[in-house]
């Protein structure tokens, strides 16, 4: 393979058991077209091969029919058309949600989830993606079961678009299309930046999959080094901020991201973003009863995003086994939205797709086999509570940044 073209090709992940041919979807058009050029062939294949990958739907070398057998076995050898291995589905919410669990090929485990939106007056119908873009998380947030899980290892840049064109083939029988991608699965997006990047360029452009940027978000819990790169890529991708709580002692429990990045930082960078951009950008706040749900918590919100171009979004917390938090009860979420109205900031309440099939944000923890053992359980319960407790009295947590974060 000629220098310039293995310069271009994706960042490798290295993990033993990981298939080593570069994932096709994560390749820049530009390097399949020189990998053709260094076999005195004409771009003219390479756009067949672009044809059949993001209009075709092709899984393998074999699927691509203009092609003669012999540059179909080359093909085979140097890259992989599908990096998503056996996939497991299961559907939920009456057929409006489906999960799906993929095996990599070194035998690691993410989901993604599928979400449709009837139309609804003059709103078309909508079929949003959610994806994960690392096995596991290493920012460790005490109420989100992949957060539990620990770290496991980046993906590919391959394998986060593999997912969207898995749904995209799903839906394409019925003339149906991914309208919508959200980066809210399992992982941290932007501590898996190079990659993420790549791949929601490969989801942006027209030539590929052709998704509007406006219809791709981020989600991140506040990697600001990370959202700079974002804005700077130009387009107006969406970018949603997990803020959960504005004051830096709590945001420090419920996000140990904070330690690093405090939020007054992490709101800077996405309000540059927004001026860039044009576009609003959306914080989440998950609810949890008595932790992060008080007019304080409210106004402190309010005392952070009032005249920005903002956007919360309240979520019931998802119950998860290892901590003992709870939902807030709607009457106080209804509560928290008013305050924040009140005070001039858009808000709005949502409920959490795919629930009762671990489908839910915070509930995506694929590599968990069976529950954690009760004793450790009830230990992380107990470092939670007295954590939380002392956030609430204004004391900052003297734990450090979790590692692998941050540096
Ligand atoms: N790591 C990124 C994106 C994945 S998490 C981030 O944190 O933004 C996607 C969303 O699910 C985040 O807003 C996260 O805070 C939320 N979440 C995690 N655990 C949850 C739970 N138990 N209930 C409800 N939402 C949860
Ligand atoms: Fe990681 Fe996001 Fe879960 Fe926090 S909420 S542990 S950043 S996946």
């Amino acid at each position: 393979m000629p220098a310039t073209t293995a310069a271009r090709l994706p960042l490798p992940v290295l993990r033993p058991g990981l298939d080593p041919r570069p994932g096709l979807s994560g390749v820049a058009p530009s390097a399949v077209t020189e990998w053709f050029a260094a076999r005195g062939e004409t771009a003219f294949r390479a756009r067949q091969v672009a044809d059949a990958l993001w209009r075709g739907h092709a899984t393998t070398a074999g699927d691509v029919r203009t092609l003669p057998a012999a540059v179909r076995a080359d093909l085979d050898a140097a890259f992989r058309f599908d990096t998503l291995g056996k996939t497991d589905l299961q559907p939920s919410d009456d057929g409006l949600t489906e999960k799906a669990l993929h095996r990599l090929s070194d035998g690691a485990l993410v989901e993604s989830v599928l979400m449709r939106y009837p139309a609804r007056g003059a709103r078309r119908e909508r079929h949003t993606l959610c994806i994960s873009s690392q096995a596991g998380c290493a920012v460790g947030c005490p109420f989100c079961a992949t957060g539990e899980l620990g770290f496991s290892r980046d993906l590919e840049t391959a394998e986060i678009v593999d997912q969207v064109r898995h749904a995209a083939r799903r839906l394409a029988p019925a003339g149906r299309h991914v309208t919508n991608v959200v980066f809210m699965g399992m992982g941290e997006p932007l501590l898996n930046l190079d990659r993420v990047l790549a791949a929601i360029e490969a989801l942006n452009d027209a030539d590929r999959f052709g998704l509007g940027a406006r219809r791709i978000t981020v989600s991140t819990s506040g990697v600001v080094p990370g959202i700079r790169r974002l804005t700077a890529l130009g387009p107006q991708f969406t970018l949603a901020i997990s803020i959960h709580a504005a004051r830096d002692p709590l945001r420090d429990v419920l996000v140990p991201l904070n330690r690093r990045w405090p939020v007054g930082e992490v709101v800077a960078a996405a309000r540059d973003h927004a001026r860039a951009t044009g576009r609003r950008v959306s914080y989440e706040v998950t609810m949890i009863a008595g932790v992060n749900d008080t007019d304080a918590d409210a106004d402190a919100i309010v005392a952070l995003l009032r005249g920005d171009l903002a956007h919360v979004n309240l979520i019931p917390m998802n119950p998860v086994a290892h901590t003992p938090w709870q939902a807030s009860p709607m009457p106080v979420i209804e509560r928290f939205a008013a305050r924040l109205r009140d005070a001039g900031v858009p808000t709005t309440i949502r409920r959490n797709r795919g629930q009762e099939i671990g489908a839910a944000c915070g509930q995506l923890a694929a590599e968990r086999a069976g529950e954690p053992p009760a004793p450790a359980v009830s230990r992380r319960r107990e470092l939670i509570v007295r954590a939380s407790a002392a956030a609430l009295r204004g004391e900052r947590s003297g734990e450090p940044v979790p590692a692998g974060v941050g540096e």
